[in-house]
């Protein structure tokens, strides 16, 4: 592309959006990328260019993990009450530019606007409930059962950490990993998705503001996410590999960090079964659904994949959805009165349109949506399919759009049968008005996080992440986020 070096123009006149700073930050300071190379950021709403953010080198890279390493000793040093105060800082700034920030979020992910004003919420909780958690850092004592000596364990911050995010939430997957490496004391190198580069340079900004110090927090964006990312892990003092992103990504990047025997955590794709049995109240349940499927438009890894309906309540169900679904108004994300917007790109709809395709070939009906609009933009249009075969390629991929498809299913052994015929572990959600058999098929699935009669499971405050092929680690949660920033060290003391 034929842009200044350091530029990031916003070609949108209506939209408060300016006024940005620009560049690669590293360091405190905004530069152009090593080469001035840039990225297009595009609007999936209309499918053309936008903006342009510089394009990270190898030697930029280096050039960030340099900057983290110099700002980590007085970092690590600075007492938890003032790191605390810096993120509580964070917060309060994210909580007044809120308006601005999910304009930007809307503009280059899609999301309608609704969607990204629940995401900057969600987001600027991770500073304040790890401002709180900063000052709540704990040690152990205790005597060795010998008698010979005292045991202490210390928990030190694990030293730099690569960050790596996806696009579906540009400004919460940021502030997940952010904020608890600060609060244990640990310095960053983020690289945000390019598809999503604007909000994190937008947070960064906001951070120097806040008072987090030059280097402490650094952010590059790059088309070779690979090797730069190799280069990072390469280097000796970089101990921390935290991701958020697919499967795929996560096992090249496990393998990557094996080679150096770098710390990994690791939040990846997801699979949720949706499972309503014959007892549920049918309206919470619609409603969870709705929630469950449509938030961001399906773009979620804890997206419910797969709904499946017990015999008795599933033709009521499926009827509810269909006109729920239906009625959904579509469009650009920044139009006030959307609530899907466009996906991400249009490869993204090409897959999706593959994966109905498949599961009509094999027998699923179309009760609303199925097919790619003409308009321009990235748009599927929200789709309800019944009879979908758990043989459906759907059934074993993410969507990753606003498809929700349904199968039917007669007892309790065959839903929790369907919802664990999947590689995944996530998030699960289970309707019922029988506790005790909620939290019976709450234990038998195999998933990381459980919704009983609840659309909705993110919180800060407690412990997100999978099991199986859906990552190792958790973020938020009661010391479970700021545990996978910090190592453990004993001291043996005699006296
Ligand atoms: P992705 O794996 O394609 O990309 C994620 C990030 O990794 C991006 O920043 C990308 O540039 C970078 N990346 C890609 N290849 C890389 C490489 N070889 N080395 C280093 N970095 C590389 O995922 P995506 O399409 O951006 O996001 C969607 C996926 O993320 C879905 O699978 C979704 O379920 C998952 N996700 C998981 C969670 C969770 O908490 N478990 C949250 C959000 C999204």
């Amino acid at each position: 592309m034929n842009l200044p070096p350091n530029a990031l123009w916003i070609d949108q006149d209506d939209y408060d959006v300016r006024g940005f700073s620009h560049g690669l930050y590293i360091d405190g300071r905004w530069r152009p990328s090593s080469d001035g190379r840039v990225i297009g950021v595009v609007d999936p709403s209309s499918g053309s260019v936008i903006a342009a953010v510089p394009d990270a080198t190898l030697d930029d890279a280096l050039a960030a993990v340099d900057a983290a390493a110099k700002a980590a000793t007085a970092w690590r040093e600075t007492a938890p009450r003032k790191r605390s105060e810096i993120l509580r800082r964070c917060f309060e700034l994210m909580v007044e530019r809120s308006e601005t920030l999910a304009m930007l979020i809307s503009l280059e992910n899609g999301k309608a606007l609704r969607d990204a004003r629940g995401e900057v919420a969600y987001a600027a909780e991770f500073f304040r409930w790890n401002a709180e958690e900063a000052v709540r850092i704990t040690g152990e004592f205790g005597t060795a059962p010998s008698g010979t000596n005292r045991i202490v364990v210390d928990y030190e911050p694990i030293g730099i950490c690569v960050l790596i995010t996806p696009w579906n939430f540009p400004a919460a997957m940021a502030t997940r990993k952010i904020a608890p490496a600060l609060a244990a004391g640990c310095t960053v190198i983020l690289k945000p998705a390019s598809e999503t580069p604007l909000t994190a340079y937008a947070l960064a900004a906001l951070y120097s503001e806040a008072g987090v110090p030059a280097g402490v927090v650094n952010v590059l964006t790059t088309t070779s996410p690979g090797p730069l990312t190799s280069a990072m892990l390469a280097d000796p003092r970089v101990r921390k590999l935290s991701f958020t992103g697919s499967t795929g990504v996560g096992r090249t990047l496990l393998g990557e960090a094996a080679k150096h025997v770098v710390s990994c955590s690791m939040e990846l794709g997801g699979n949720a079964p949706f499972v309503v049995f014959d007892d549920a109240d049918l309206d919470a349940a619609l409603d969870g659904a709705m929630i469950a499927k449509m938030r961001n438009a399906g773009e979620a890894c804890t997206a419910a994949n797969r709904i499946y309906v017990q015999s008795g309540i599933h033709d009521a169900f499926a009827d509810g959805l269909r006109e729920r679904m239906a009625a959904l108004k579509v469009g650009p994300g920044m139009s006030a009165d959307t609530e899907c917007g466009p996906m991400i790109t249009r490869k993204a709809v090409d897959k999706i349109d593959r994966l109905v395709k498949d599961a009509v070939g094999r027998g699923a009906k179309v009760l609303c949506g199925g097919s790619i609009p003409e308009e321009e933009g990235f748009f599927y249009p929200p789709t309800v399919l019944s009879q979908v075969s758990p043989d459906a390629d759907m059934a074993h991929e993410e969507i990753f759009g606003p498809v929700a498809p349904i199968t039917r299913f007669e007892t309790e052994a065959e839903a929790v049968m369907h919802a664990n015929n999947t590689e995944y572990g996530l998030a699960a959600y289970i309707y019922t008005r029988d506790v005790a058999r909620g939290l019976r098929v709450a234990s038998r699935i195999e998933a990381g996080m459980i919704g009983l009669n609840r659309g909705l499971m993110s919180d800060p405050a407690a412990p997100f992440g999978g099991v199986k092929q859906s990552g190792l680690g958790r973020e938020g949660g009661q010391h479970h986020g700021i545990a996978e920033f910090m190592e453990a060290k004993y001291i043996a003391v005699t006296f």
